[in-house]
């Protein structure tokens, strides 16, 4: 950002360098993850780093424009969100006391299938030891039959204990991050002239909005291995990864002649206006991808797509997406999904056999569908019936609302919801 024309002087350069620093000593953090030792000792700057950004701004309050507007309200917020009264405690313990009390736990996860799941945490596993070497310690001792299973590796401290510390920390560095952003917004400087760091993703752009950085999202992949059990093998990450293309929508509008307009309101209102535009894709395209928007009440925080090749990776796939909803403090979600639909035949019901999964079946029928959820309980949702002309054309049916708009795939995210609804933060 520093060859930017549009760069202005930092009004708040010693609490804006200190925040940056944190951002490099957060991706050390994750570097040593394995390291006991040196884990213990990054830690232990990066904590009282993140205090010292407030108390560097508080230092300067007397040039800062509209501190006593912005900074109170940072204030309030923090002494409601038990992560950053964490940092303070943690802080007056690392300086003055002793170390935190680290802990590093195993935590193996099987996914039955959407609605069943079952955790286990471990603490046996040396923290030495690496997630293949572990992963294939718990397959020879322990395999379910089925579903898969996800082992990831936690570090938590005793008084925080239903946070890992990478989340923890990055948690506390976006709400700095937000409150800096708005310094600077309120002081005239959207975009400050402060040198950037060698590691490429630490410049000096600030986001306002409390969302999580895609370095640190990204960062934690290498901490869990997934295994598809029936198969005996890793589901590749790359397979489940949650693309994010900020310029896709621009991209989009402009590819539909400007016809494809991105629904106002939150995500129940806004079904409707999405099924149109997905309508046009279709048409368009013969086929569409499955796309996620995560939401903050009306404002829309993201929209991506999801990948996925099999149904093992798919229940993955919104799994990660429930955790990158987390972090985000996302409370309402809209997804855009082809989807295969079919009704068991004569014979089947008969037999009262198992019925074949729609994918995977000849008789399947091709649809479009909508729909949409939030933290504070409402669904909507719409389906689409598409049809083939002969020359293999999309021509989807006029819309109607869907019986039950809760489909399977919102269940991660559901049990998500009702996890943060019984914790404090
Ligand atoms: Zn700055
Ligand atoms: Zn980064």
């Amino acid at each position: 950002m520093t060859s930017d024309d549009a760069a202005q002087p930092c009004p708040m350069p010693n609490a804006h360098r200190r925040l940056m620093d944190c951002h490099a000593q957060w991706h050390r953090l994750h570097e040593v993850y394995f390291d006991p030792h040196e884990f213990r000792l990054t830690l232990n700057s990066l904590v009282p780093n993140l205090r010292n950004v407030t108390w560097l701004l508080q230092k300067q309050k007397a040039q800062l424009a509209g501190f006593e507007e912005w900074y109170p309200r940072f204030q309030q917020n923090s002494g409601s969100s038990e992560i950053m009264r964490w940092v303070v405690k943690s802080r007056n313990r690392i300086t003055k006391e002793a170390d935190l009390e680290l802990l590093s736990e195993l935590q193996v996860i099987w996914h039955q299938d959407w609605l069943k799941r079952t955790i286990g945490t471990s603490s046996k596993y040396p923290p030495r030891m690496s997630i293949r070497e572990i992963v294939s310690e718990v397959m020879r001792i322990y395999r379910p039959p089925f579903g898969t299973m996800t082992v990831k590796r936690r570090w938590v401290d005793r008084a925080l204990p239903t946070w890992e510390l990478l989340d923890a920390t990055s948690e506390a560095y976006s709400r700095l991050e937000g409150l800096l952003a708005e310094g600077h917004s309120v002081a005239g400087v959207p975009v400050c002239d402060l040198e950037a760091h060698d590691r490429e993703c630490v410049t000096s752009a600030l986001r306002a909005s409390g969302t999580r950085l895609r370095c640190m999202l990204d960062a934690k992949d290498d901490l869990e291995a997934n295994f598809d059990l029936v198969d005996g093998v890793e589901i590749e990450s790359t397979s489940l990864t949650i693309e994010r293309d900020e310029d896709l929508l621009a991209e989009s509008v402009e590819r539909y002649g400007g016809r494809l307009i991105l629904p106002a309101g939150d995500p129940i209102s806004a079904v409707p206006g999405f099924m149109a535009s997905a309508r046009l894709l279709m048409e368009k395209d013969g086929q569409h991808a499955t796309f996620t928007f995560l939401y903050r009440g009306d404002a829309l925080l993201h929209m991506g797509g999801l990948i996925f090749d099999s149904q093992s990776s798919k229940i993955l796939a919104f799994e990660k997406l429930a955790s990158e909803m987390k972090a985000a403090n996302a409370d309402g979600i809209l997804v855009i999904a082809e989807s295969w639909f079919a009704l068991p035949t004569e014979r089947e019901r008969e037999l009262e056999t198992i019925f074949f999964p729609a994918r995977d079946r000849l008789d399947r029928k091709e649809a479009l569908t909508v729909y949409a959820a939030t933290r504070d309980g409402r669904t909507a949702g719409m389906i689409s019936m598409v049809m083939r002309d002969d020359a293999g054309r999309a021509i989807c049916a006029e819309p109607v609302e869907m019986d039950d708009p809760v489909a399977n795939t919102l269940a991660p995210i559901l049990r998500m919801w009702a996890e943060m609804d019984s914790t404090t933060d």
